[in-house]
């Protein structure tokens, strides 16, 4: 090994991915215990107190299950109980996320439609209401929805999904993908008529990945009950038999450990309290966009409906001619930043700056910095003061 330097860098790795996020001590301290029986007493009361704490942050007195697996998992586990082959279902594209839902639901079987919008401009809800008025014959069994797009830094405001369902009279079930906005805006699942809530562990809920939560409606549960597509491993009603555990197979009490800790440090801080320490980053982050591109020549905001704009994640436009991918390798590289990368057709052509789960003010602080050495040292042209316009964002 003579000869050879360790050009890595030093210091911690500032993360700001749009998930995974990053793990709080608190957590990794919280999982850091030896195994038990997940049949022992001490386990189920836990995996009790975790069942009533999920329901507190989705805001619903309805079902909640929980599997092992990525939220790519809870989408299947939605699909496959509640739908029969040839189902048919209407997509709300909002960008890369909701296409993936879409693959999803027709590889196991069904029709899918998709209410097509701009990725820069999010949904035109007249066009949502005029395909539901013209079903008549309610053909569209449900409309699956992604609260926050996690590619685009957009979010699909989901009362209003509700509010054309029921202008409509339509009965479709409203599933939502919730996997990079719970625990970091807003969500309600009972008020806003949500069936089916969709979550992974590995964003705000700042958990290692390998969790998915999934919130079920009565409606749903009835729905399930006819739903003739092949499940096992996600079937609900077979997790109900296997009581009291509720789970097909063993359970991972480590995420269990895990999700205690994670609700006790949202309950601490308040999910109101939670919400807003992510809009007030999300709006400075926002802020440092502005003036980078306020010359004209540099990074501007991917999203352009002002009020839809997403306060766990930004996408960032790179200006013409200059790709996301080498400034990122060079704030990771040089300077231990990570970065999110553009997805399916963004790649290259965007970045994006996670600002949810686990941060503050100067983690913030030093992402933005950062992310402005690493233009310049990329040669990425941008109008200077980002990182101010952000301090006096955060100082208002
Ligand atoms: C991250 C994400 C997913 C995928 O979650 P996995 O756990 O990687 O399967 C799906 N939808 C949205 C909106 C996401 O942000």
């Amino acid at each position: 090994m003579t000869g050879q330097v360790n050009t890595k860098p030093r210091g911690r790795q500032f993360f700001n991915n749009p998930g995974p996020t990053n793990i709080p001590d608190r957590i990794l301290r919280a999982m850091d215990r030896p195994v038990m029986d997940f049949l022992a007493p001490e386990f189920l009361e836990m995996h009790r107190a975790c069942y009533a704490g999920m329901k507190r942050i989705f805001k619903t007195d309805q079902e909640v299950y929980f599997h092992a697996s990525t939220g790519h998992g809870a989408w299947e586990a939605a699909v496959a109980n509640l739908f029969s082959p040839g189902d048919l279902v209407l997509v709300i594209e909002t960008g890369y996320f909701s296409l993936g839902f879409k693959e999803l639901a027709e590889t196991l079987g069904l029709k899918v439609e998709v209410v097509g919008a701009d990725w820069r401009k999010g949904l035109e809800f007249a066009k949502l209401s005029e395909r539901l008025a013209a079903d008549k014959g309610h053909e569209i069994k449900a409309v699956l929805a992604v609260h926050n797009e996690t590619a685009t830094g957009m979010v699909l405001p989901l009362a209003e999904v509700r509010r054309a369902m029921d202008q409509t009279k339509h009965p479709a079930l409203l599933l939502s993908d919730t996997i990079s906005s719970l625990g970091s805006m807003e969500y309600k699942m009972d008020a806003w008529g949500i069936d089916v809530t969709i979550a992974g562990s590995q964003k705000g809920l700042m958990l290692p990945t390998g969790m998915a939560i999934t919130g079920v409606s009565k409606k749903a549960l009835e729905a399930s009950r006819k739903a003739k597509l092949p499940k096992y491993y996600f079937n609900w009603e077979l997790m109900e038999q296997r009581k009291p555990q509720r789970f097909i197979g063993t359970v991972p009490v480590h995420f269990f450990f895990g999700l205690t800790e994670s609700i006790k440090m949202i309950e601490e801080e308040t999910l109101e309290g939670v919400f807003s320490r992510h809009a007030r980053l999300g709006e400075a982050t926002r802020a440092a966009v502005r003036a980078w591109g306020a010359k004209g020549n540099g990074p501007t905001l991917y999203g352009q409906t002002e009020e839809r704009l997403s306060n766990s994640v930004t996408t960032v436009l790179m200006p013409e001619g200059h790709t996301s991918d080498a400034m990122r390798k060079i704030a990771l590289e040089r300077f231990n930043l990570s970065l999110g990368g553009g997805l399916g057709p963004l790649m290259g052509k965007v970045f994006r700056i996670g600002h949810l789960g686990d941060l503050n003010e100067p983690m913030l602080l030093g992402c933005l910095a950062t992310t402005e050495l690493a233009m310049k040292t990329a040669g990425v042209p941008f109008a200077p003061g980002g990182v101010d316009a952000a301090i006096q964002s955060l100082a208002s």
